[in-house]
């Protein structure tokens, strides 16, 4: 049995009728980019996360970028995120001048660890970007309150979270459940085909409620100018989302709340069946409704390398995210600033440890149980 990590066809199998009708359509209509689908996806997305803007744009990368341009942020500014997350992260950060300053993780969810980030802030420091890692999102509570203080951005990479929740009451009576993204200045959403909403090609997203900062995306996206003035203020990008990929997130967005569902029971029923060996199951703080873009268990990591050589002898295809922290990076150890600067032991460590097991609404319980057992096996012929 081939088991892969994330399975797309039987996805598109489900909609492919609507998909195709609705691909028709817009190839009929002569309107390929930034038309009438993507400002209704705008609108969809907005209201789906209680936002009061949204701007589409070619990549959750993108996303990142323009977030960052439109909320003034760039050379000589610090912005404090975590060293364990996708590189297009860092690399954002970088490429609009301004400098990562990495905060070590906490060890269960895997995001930054917020207790520790007020020691990283410096008169240079300009803004925050927590990274609501695998679907499990940041204690946005704590983390907006330290913001703040000391009066920083806050942009959220929730490209593993559409979909997911975060409680930011302080007060525990009444829970005030927010949309991943919607929390901070800006969200920034991917969608890449296997995230959480993904369409079938590249595509992202920034949500805020700051209309100063929607309309520096707007224009961001389309070279930093006005399309009917001809106009350029700012150096922009060309980062246009099409119509395809809007019809397509469009019809997909109707169903990622059963998908979302459907996630989650996967997540449990891998819990269950894997709560009494010797991995560690990913855990759901009680302030996050976790959505599961990807079931991360940790295992020591003697035995990490083989687990994983194991499964894939059954079929079984498993994926480590991620292998190495951000702050050893070759691309950011080269920058002088970034050279021999950190210790951030839980991240490192977690590098290590961690193995992801295949999960998308659509696997079969019945291959959940059989990779279940499959671990179970690995442990009762070791030990
Ligand atoms: C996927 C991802 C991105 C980048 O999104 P693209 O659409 O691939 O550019 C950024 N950050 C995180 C955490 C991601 O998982």
């Amino acid at each position: 049995m081939e088991i892969p990590l994330v399975d797309l066809k039987e996805q598109f199998k489900l909609i492919q009728k609507e998909v195709e009708e609705a691909v028709a359509d817009v190839l009929k209509s002569g309107i390929y980019i930034l038309g009438p689908n993507v400002e209704a996806l705008e609108k969809e997305v907005s209201s789906y996360c209680g936002t009061s803007y949204a701007v589409g744009v070619a990549s959750g990368t993108d996303a990142l970028r323009i977030s960052l341009l439109a909320s003034g942020i760039g050379k000589d500014d610090e912005v404090i995120t975590t060293p364990f997350t996708f590189i297009a992260t860092i690399q954002a950060i970088m490429q609009v001048g301004a400098t990562p300053v990495f905060v070590d993780i906490e060890e269960d969810t895997f995001n930054i660890d917020v207790d520790k980030i007020e020691k990283a802030i410096t008169a240079k420091t300009r803004a925050i970007l927590p990274v609501h890692l695998f679907g499990h999102t940041v204690n946005m509570q704590r983390l907006l309150s330290i913001a703040r203080k000391y009066n920083l951005f806050v942009i959220e990479d929730a490209a593993q979270s559409f979909g997911s929740e975060c409680n930011i009451a302080s007060d525990t009576f009444s829970p005030e459940w927010k949309k991943a993204g919607s929390m901070g200045d800006a969200g920034c959403f991917s969608f890449f085909p296997t995230k959480n909403l993904g369409g079938f090609g590249d595509g992202g997203m920034v949500i805020t409620d700051n209309r100063e900062v929607a309309e520096k995306a707007k224009a961001l996206r389309v070279h930093g100018g006005n399309s009917n003035s001809y106009s350029y203020e700012i150096s922009g990008y060309n980062s246009r989302l099409d119509e395809l990929q809007a019809i397509i997130l469009r019809i997909k967005l109707k169903y990622v709340e059963k998908w979302t569902e459907m996630r989650k029971e996967k997540a449990f029923l891998y819990n269950k069946l894997l709560f009494a060996t010797p991995v560690k199951i990913p855990n759901s703080k009680p302030y996050a409704r976790h959505s599961f873009c990807v079931y991360t268990i940790r295992i020591s990591a003697a035995l990490r390398d083989k687990l994983k050589d194991f499964l894939k002898s059954y079929g079984i295809n498993t994926k480590i995210y991620y292998p190495i922290p951000a702050n050893l990076q070759v691309m950011y150890r080269n920058l002088t600033s970034g050279k021999g600067k950190y210790s951030l032991p839980v991240a490192k460590k977690a590098c290590q440890e961690v193995l992801s097991l295949p999960v998308y609404p659509e696997l079969e319980e019945g291959k959940i149980i059989y990779i279940a057992e499959k671990i179970v096996n690995f442990f009762n012929r070791k030990c």
